[in-house]
Parts: C-alpha cells; sequence; structure tokens
C-alpha cells in the first residue's frame, strides 16, 4: 500500500480547496476522465462548496495493460455542454501527459473557454509530452498503481485505498497475452 484511505481523504480535502479558491465565481463545469478518475472526482466534487456542472470524456490508451499506446476517444460532451464553458479536466493520473495533452486540445478545439486539468496523481519522471496539471495531488515514483478508480485489466479500481501491483502480477498477464497473439 502507497496511499491509505486518510492519506487519500486528506489530499483530496486540500486540493478541493484550491480548486474551490480558484473557481469561486466563475461558471465552470468538471469533466471527469472516463473510467480511471471516477472515484477521485466523485470524491472531489463533493468538497466543493460552489456552483459547478459535471460532464465526462472517455479514452483508452492502456492497451496491453500498462504501457501507453495510441489515444482513442471514446465518448465527448456535446458541443452546446463546452461551447463558452470553463472546463477543469479531471484525471487520475499524468503519466505520459497523452492523455490530457489530447484532451485539452479537443475540448479547446469544440470551443471551450478555458479546460485546466487536475490529478491526483502525477509521475513526473514518465512524461512524453510536456504537460504539467494546474492542479495535483501526489507525485508517485515510477511503478504501476491501482486501487480508488486505478485499474489493471479492469481490476481493482474498487480498493478504497492505492497500492503498487507486484512485478509478477504485471509479468504473469503480459506472458498470458503474448500466448494469444
Ligand atoms: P498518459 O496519457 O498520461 O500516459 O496516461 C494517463 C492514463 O494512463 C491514466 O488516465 C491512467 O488510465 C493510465 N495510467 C498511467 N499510469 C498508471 C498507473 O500507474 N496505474 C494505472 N492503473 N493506470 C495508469
Ligand atoms: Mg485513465
Amino acid at each position: 500500500m502507497l496511499f491509505s484511505e486518510e492519506m487519500i481523504r486528506t489530499g483530496v480535502d486540500a486540493l478541493a480547496e484550491r480548486v474551490s479558491s480558484a473557481y469561486r465565481g466563475r461558471e465552470f463545469t468538471v469533466v471527469s476522465v472516463l473510467k480511471g478518475s471516477c472515484v477521485f472526482a466523485a470524491d472531489l466534487i463533493r468538497r466543493l462548496p460552489i456552483p459547478m456542472e459535471l460532464g465526462f470524456v472517455a479514452t483508452e490508451s492502456y492497451r496491453d495493460g500498462v504501457t501507453s499506446g495510441e489515444i482513442e476517444l471514446r465518448y465527448l460532451p456535446s458541443r452546446e455542454e463546452v461551447e463558452g464553458r470553463e472546463l477543469l479536466l479531471v484525471d487520475d493520473i499524468l503519466d505520459t501527459g497523452r492523455t490530457l495533452h489530447f484532451l485539452q486540445n479537443t475540448l479547446i478545439e469544440l470551443g471551450a473557454t478555458s479546460v485546466a486539468t487536475c490529478v491526483l496523481f502525477d509521475k513526473p519522471s514518465r512524461r512524453v509530452v510536456s504537460m504539467e496539471a494546474d492542479f495535483k495531488c501526489f507525485d508517485v515514483d515510477d511503478s504501476f498503481i491501482v486501487g480508488y478508480g486505478l485499474d489493471f485489466a479492469g481490476r481493482y479500481r474498487n480498493l478504497p485505498f492505492v497500492g503498487e501491483l507486484k512485478g509478477s502480477v504485471i509479468e504473469a498477464a503480459t506472458l498470458q497475452q503474448s500466448d494469444v497473439q
């Protein structure tokens, strides 16, 4: 275990205060990146005592479990939900930066007035494109983490804490996958 429920709660509390001060008096929409950020976004928005709307985008990038592939857009809010709005894009983790970079550009092209970014975890050592989150909670080393919304092959999203996945689990799953390719 790397982050207990208590550590996450304290981190999200502090983050929510920063987001609230930044967006007080502004009309804005929290856009949660599915599926990974759903648990984090649900906890974050309940700590924002200011008017806001909620939207979702869905991407898929982790084709083989742990390495980042091409980003595919699975769901995008309608133009009416985006045009002229200030958006806060919320994701579970900033890794290579490809996902948030791509989504930020896409939402600006759709007519958003501003698109800021907010992540629970940041892995600065893994960056491939230049991208820093406007709001973030915890830095993590280059290890693969699961829980609190973060998955491995679709599993472990429901863990209330965040832990590092054992290397042997990743290796076993990768071997199984290469067996059937
Ligand atoms: P990026 O596009 O920044 O490389 O990747 C962002 C996405 O990769 C995140 O939304 C998340 O789904 C996935 N990701 C990156 N690192 C991890 C990790 O350590 N654990 C899990 N479960 N997903 C990760
Ligand atoms: Mg994700």
